[in-house]
């Protein structure tokens, strides 16, 4: 690697005071400095001005980074910590001469799966397939690699239901002074289909119009944060052409990480006399779902909930997106809700796109922790607002033996519940 080519001038900016060391759940689990953002800045700027040869002493610290991008907040002098390590993963990977299988694999999936409709429908009528049949049997389960994961899946919607809901939203394009883009993302749109039906409903009942254009696709994160920032960029152009196409000021989501990633868009084509601009009104168009919700009506909201309930943030939503006070203000508004906030709701739950799939030892410490923060509320429901942070809270709650008494929501669950437009 040629060492002007990492971002040299970013890591001069940290001024080595440790304040981000207390938010880094990796800093915190491991207690070890190449696990904190300072270490890896050091070592970023280290092998820039070839202090260090060896390229595998960044690679370990850099691929065991959440970028959950907690410390990019904690920071007083605003190191930009998410360009650092986006610019670092997009140079160790641009510059790798042995790419394993593994990175083979995730590459192909990245690129030929998540932005396919087609193939990501096929792969969620497998997973019910599987779900009806021999995975009724625990004990089938308990023979799969991922096993833990695969007993705490939601139930995915039938074929011939998913494709019909589906059809019944893409012609809801219909005119009027509210019209909203949702964006439904590629996972989210299979494995929490009704969640997103649930999304264009609550939309409805609150007045709204949403438009779900066919020609989006998924919203280019986990490559972005692979280091594959060149197909990012080109799902990028596709989602900013079909919200142009839409006709629609606003665009929705509900999933806190593709959320930020739209969000960040603006920075992504930043210099590109082509698409800046566009960009940037797309970027400026985006909210979040809770964001929606606060601004309307709450005798939209009449059905009790009765229950006590936390939050959960998702770090990308809050630290990236900067939605912190509008989830929290929607659930407390919502009838019969005793809220308490969970102690450190606002550090990463371990899910971080495929790090608990890839990285199973580290992001297991890390749900630990917050475990021990969830059973100090004993709520009824944990809400989240992003689907692996979904996940990742279930399997903890599971882990814990807590399942009879907490139940794992996604935002717009709840919000359902309390409209009455739950199906
Ligand atoms: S992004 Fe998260 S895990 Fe990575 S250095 Fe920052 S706080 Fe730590
Ligand atoms: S990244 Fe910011 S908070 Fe962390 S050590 Fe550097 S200057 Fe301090």
């Amino acid at each position: 690697m040629k060492s002007p080519e990492l971002p040299y001038a970013d890591t001069l900016k940290c001024v080595q005071c440790g304040y981000c060391l207390p938010a880094c759940p990796t800093y915190q689990t491991t207690g070890n400095e190449t696990q904190s953002p300072r270490g890896r800045i050091n070592l970023v700027r280290l092998v820039a001005e070839g202090k260090i040869s060896d390229e595998s002493l960044l690679e370990g610290p850099i691929d065991l980074c959440l970028g959950c991008r907690a410390c990019e907040e904690a920071c007083p002098v605003g190191v930009p910590y998410g360009e650092i390590l986006e610019q670092t993963r997009y140079l160790l990977r641009e510059h790798s001469t042995k790419r394993g299988l593994g990175q083979r694999v995730q590459t192909a999936i990245y690129r030929h799966l998540l932005p396919d409709k087609g193939r990501l429908n096929l792969l969620g009528d497998f997973i019910w397939f599987y779900q009806q049949t021999i995975g009724r049997w625990r004990l089938m389960n308990r023979l799969l690699p991922l096993r833990e994961f695969v007993e705490i899946m939601p139930k995915i919607e039938g074929p011939i239901v998913r494709r019909r809901k589906e059809s019944k939203e893409s012609i809801h394009a219909r005119q009027g002074n509210k019209k909203v883009m949702f964006f439904r993302g590629c996972i989210m749109d299979v494995m929490f289909s009704s969640i997103n039906r649930q999304t264009t409903e609550l939309l409805r009942h609150l007045g709204w119009s949403p438009i779900v254009p066919e020609e989006q696709t998924c919203c280019g994160a986990l490559h972005a944060h692979a280091g594959d920032l060149e197909f990012s960029k080109e799902l990028a152009k596709k989602n900013i052409m079909a919200f142009e196409a839409s006709g629609a000021r606003v665009i929705v989501h509900n999933a806190g990480g593709c959320g930020a990633m739209l969000y960040e868009y603006k920075h992504l084509f930043e210099g590109d006399s082509e698409w800046a601009e566009r960009a940037r009104k797309f970027s400026d168009s985006v909210q979040d779902i809770s964001q929606i919700v606060a601004s309307s009506e709450q005798g939209k909201f009449a059905k009790a909930v009765d229950a006590v309930v936390t939050y959960q943030c998702s770090c990308h939503l809050n630290h990236v997106e900067k939605v912190k006070s509008e989830p929290v203000q929607v659930i407390k508004n919502l009838p019969g809700v005793t809220y308490k906030q969970l102690p450190n709701g606002t550090s990463c739950c371990g899910s971080a796109g495929i790090y608990n799939l890839v990285h199973r030892k580290e992001a297991d410490a890390i749900l630990q922790a917050k475990m021990s923060d969830v059973k100090k509320v004993n709520a009824q429901v944990l809400v989240t607002s992003n689907p692996g942070c979904y996940l990742q809270m279930k399997l903890g709650i599971h882990q814990a033996g807590l399942s009879k008494q907490t139940r794992v929501v996604h935002l717009v669950e709840l919000l359902a519940e309390a409209s009455g437009t739950a199906d």
